[in-house]
C-alpha cells in the first residue's frame, strides 16, 4: 500500500484499551479519564478482522498498544491471533511492564516478536512522580530478566526537563549491562504533555558522549520504527534517538493507528480518522469488506504529509486534546 508521496504504508498500532494501570504525569490527567464503555471498545473478534482485512492489503507489522494493553484480559491470546494471520511478520508489544510478571511466559509462547518497555526514571520516588503509580520493583525484577529472555527488548524513555533530565545518562547505562536497546523519545504536546518540557535528543546525544565517549553510528535498524541507533564501547546494547519534533521522520513514514474504539487515524497529529467501528458494526458478519478497504484506501489517501506539531510553543492545542493513552503510543 503505497499513500499519495509514495511512502509505503505496512506498519499498524492497534490499541486494545485506553484504561492503564499507571497515571504519566505527560500522557494521562491525575484523576483519571472516563475510561471507554466495553461496548465502545472494539472486540479481539473486531480486531482480528480488521487486522486480518489490513495484512491482505499491505500490512506486515502491528504492535499492539494502549493505554496498558496487559490490562486488557486475553492480550496475549490476541497476540497469539494476529500472528496467524496471513501475512503479517511481526507483532510487537508496548507495555509500562508493571503487569508484565504475569504474562510473559503466555507472551512468549504466543510468538511475540520484541517487548517495549517504557520506563522514565531508575528512582523508585521518581517513578512514582512521573507514573503516579506503584510498580518500580516489578519493572526492575523485568530488567534483571532481558538478556535472558528469547526476544529482542527495547527501553523507551522520554526526557522531561527538571523531571528525569538528571537520570538520563543512568538509563542509557542499561543498554551497558543488559542488550537492550535504550530508546530517548522527544516528548510530543499531546494531551497534558504540553505542561511540560522535552529534553531535545541531540542535548541528550552530547550528555551521553560526555558520560560514555563517541557515539558510533549503528548501521542497521532495529524494527520498522523511525529510531536512529548508536553503539557505544564497551556497551551490550544500543541506544536510539526518536526525535520526533527536532528531526522530523515524516517522509519515511509507513504506520497507521488503530485506537481502540476502532478510529483508524492516518497521522498521530491528524484530526482525521476513519470510524472502522461504525463501518463494522453497521453491516452484516460477512459483507462488507470490499467497502472497508475502500474506506482505508480513501483514508490513506488522505494521509497528510507530516505531522503538525512544528514548534512546542505555537501548537494548535485544540487538535491534540487527547493523550497518547487515548490514541495508542
Ligand atoms: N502503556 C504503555 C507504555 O507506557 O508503554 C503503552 C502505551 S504508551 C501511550 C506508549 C509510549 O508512549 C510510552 O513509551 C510513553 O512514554 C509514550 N508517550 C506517551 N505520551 C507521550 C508524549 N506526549 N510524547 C512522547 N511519547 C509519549
Ligand atoms: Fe499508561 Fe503508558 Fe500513558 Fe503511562 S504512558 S499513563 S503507562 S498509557
Amino acid at each position: 500500500m503505497k499513500d499519495t508521496f509514495g511512502r509505503t504504508i505496512d506498519y499498524l498500532r492497534v490499541s486494545i484499551t485506553d484504561r492503564c494501570n499507571l497515571r504519566c504525569i505527560y500522557c494521562m490527567p491525575p484523576g483519571g479519564v472516563d475510561w471507554t464503555p466495553h461496548r465502545n471498545i472494539l472486540s479481539f473478534e473486531e480486531l482480528l478482522r480488521l487486522c486480518g482485512l489490513m495484512a491482505g492489503m499491505g500490512i506486515r507489522r502491528i504492535k499492539v498498544t494502549g493505554g496498558e494493553p496487559l490490562v486488557r484480559r486475553g492480550a496475549a491470546d490476541f497476540i497469539a491471533s494476529l500472528k496467524k494471520l496471513e501475512g503479517i511478520q511481526t507483532v510487537t508489544l508496548t507495555s509500562n511492564g508493571v503487569a508484565l510478571d504475569q504474562h510473559l511466559d503466555k507472551l512468549i509462547s504466543a510468538g511475540l516478536d520484541g517487548l517495549n518497555i517504557s520506563l522514565d526514571s531508575l528512582r523508585e520516588e521518581n517513578f512514582r512522580r512521573i507514573t503516579g503509580g506503584d510498580g518500580f520493583e516489578k519493572v526492575c525484577s523485568f530488567l534483571n530478566r532481558i538478556d535472558s529472555l528469547p526476544l529482542p527488548v527495547k527501553i523507551n524513555c522520554v526526557p522531561l526537563r527538571g523531571i528525569n533530565e538528571d537520570e538520563l545518562a543512568n538509563l542509557a547505562g542499561l543498554a551497558k549491562t543488559s542488550a537492550a536497546a535504550v530508546r530517548f523519545i522527544e516528548l510530543m504536546p499531546l494531551g497534558r504533555a504540553g505542561s511540560f518540557s522535552p529534553v531535545p535528543g541531540k542535548e541528550v546525544f552530547k550528555l551521553l558522549e560526555k558520560e560514555y565517549g563517541k557515539l558510533i553510528p549503528y548501521p542497521g535498524t532495529l524494527g520498522g520504527g523511525p529510531a536512529v541507533y548508536y553503539s557505544i564501547k564497551g556497551f551490550k546494547g544500543r541506544i536510539g534517538f526518536i526525535n520526533a519534533l527536532s528531526d522530523k521522520f515524516c517522509e519515511t513514514c509507513n504506520r497507521l493507528r488503530l485506537t481502540a474504539q476502532g478510529l483508524l487515524k492516518p497521522c498521530l497529529s491528524s484530526n482525521i480518522g476513519l470510524d472502522l467501528r461504525g463501518l463494522i458494526r453497521g453491516g452484516p458478519e460477512n459483507s462488507g469488506g470490499w467497502e472497508l478497504e475502500e474506506a482505508v484506501r480513501a483514508l490513506i489517501a488522505r494521509k497528510p504529509w507530516g505531522h503538525t506539531f512544528s514548534t512546542w510553543q505555537d501548537q494548535e492545542k485544540t487538535e491534540h486534546e487527547a493523550g497518547m493513552f487515548s490514541t495508542g503510543g
